[in-house]
């Protein structure tokens, strides 16, 4: 563990490394209509029951417990959270906790255009869009679906609304969409969004992964300042896990490098699956049942309370192990198919990314 994150003025709960309890992935179903060979290479897969799926009241009263106790970022997630019906319903009632400083949305963007202005209306601060590719036929090959040209009018939508923040998310993978770096920049930078390329990690579910296939951060530099000339890191105080940069035009992209840079040091995330599984890192093997007692009728201190003492005893640092495996030779993929079969907590798409 290399740095400790800084206290921002307020009273948290911090786990055994000092990294406070301040963010949230409420993953609000495991379904998902796009089939990412990085994410869900699969043909079959066994699905959360539908009779445990938390419903919009007690996803709201578990968030509540969490912003008690100082989570104030809270990212909407899943499997495809637009699949989740009435979305935008969850999305007001959460924003009636004013502890909630930050709700953010990832989505594939394939059903956005005809739901953007309903988040909007509803008061969604931010959206990430997974955008891998600009080549409709890429995109296929890529999520073995079509739907390109919906993402993309989805992304034209949420520009219309004026939605601050817009971020495009591509997980770079060599042999796939390692060509289109520049591409996507440039795109992003047409309809105002800053582009995220996320290292391809070796998360539960990513059972196509291996080492050769990851596109480092040191090579995306590389390949980006072929084209653009000195890039320069942005130094800033944050959790967040990209490291942004700087072009010579002054256009900003980030990298996540959670594959080869890991960045445990700082991650004060907490992550709830659509039925009430709480993980404390994506890597975790194991989860904590917060829909149990709740549906048992414990009170909300019992809850608060397990909540805090689970977080205060916290020393996962999963992408940190998974680089050190690497180092001694032995890094595969997390979690074999069988297992995940029979946990489908540990997949990827039910934890949310
Ligand atoms: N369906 C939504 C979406 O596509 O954005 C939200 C869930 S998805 C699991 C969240 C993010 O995780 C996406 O940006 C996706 O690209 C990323 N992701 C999934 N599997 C990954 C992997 N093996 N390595 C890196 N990123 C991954």
């Amino acid at each position: 563990m290399s740095a400790m994150p800084l206290s921002r003025g307020m009273p948290h709960v911090n786990d055994t490394f000092g990294r406070p309890l301040r963010s949230l992935r409420l993953s609000v179903t495991d379904r998902c209509n796009l089939r990412c060979k990085y994410c869900m290479p699969e043909e079959e897969y066994t699905w959360l029951p539908r009779e445990n799926l938390l419903t919009f009241e007690e996803l709201c009263t578990l968030t509540g417990f969490f912003t008690e106790l100082g989570v104030d970022k809270v990212r909407l997630t899943g499997g495809e959270p637009l699949l989740r019906r009435n979305l935008s319903t969850l999305i007001r009632i959460l924003l009636q906790n004013p502890r909630i400083k930050d709700l953010a949305l990832t989505t594939n963007g394939l059903l956005l255009a005809e739901q953007a202005r309903a988040f909007y209306d509803a008061g969604l601060h931010r959206v990430t869009v997974s955008l891998d590719t600009l080549k409709p036929e890429r995109f296929k090959a890529l999520t073995r679906r079509d739907g390109h040209e919906q993402v993309l009018e989805g992304i034209q939508a949420v520009v219309r609304l004026g939605f601050k923040g817009l971020k495009l998310d591509a997980v770079a993978m060599r042999g796939h969409n390692d060509d289109e770096l520049v591409d996507l920049i440039e795109y992003g930078r047409r309809v105002g969004a800053e582009v995220r390329f996320i290292e391809y990690m070796d998360v539960g579910g990513a059972t196509d992964w291996s080492m050769d296939k990851v596109l480092s951060r040191d090579a995306m530099l590389e390949r980006l300042s072929q084209r653009y000339g000195r890039i320069e890191p942005i130094i800033e105080d944050s959790s967040a896990p990209a490291q942004r940069f700087v072009l010579p035009d002054s256009t900003t992209f980030g990298i996540i490098p959670s594959t080869t840079v890991p960045f445990c040091a700082t991650c004060d995330r907490g992550r709830l699956t659509a039925d009430g599984m709480w993980y404390l890192c994506l890597y975790a093997t194991e989860g904590i049942d917060l829909r149990r007692p709740l549906r048992a009728g414990a009170s909300a201190e019992e809850i608060k309370s397990l909540i805090r003492s689970v977080w205060q005893a916290r020393k996962d640092r999963g992408a940190e192990e998974r680089k050190e495996l690497e180092q001694i030779g032995v890094r595969g993929k997390l979690i074999e198919v069988e297992q995940l079969r029979e946990d489908p907590h540990l997949e990827m798409h039910a934890r949310g990314g």
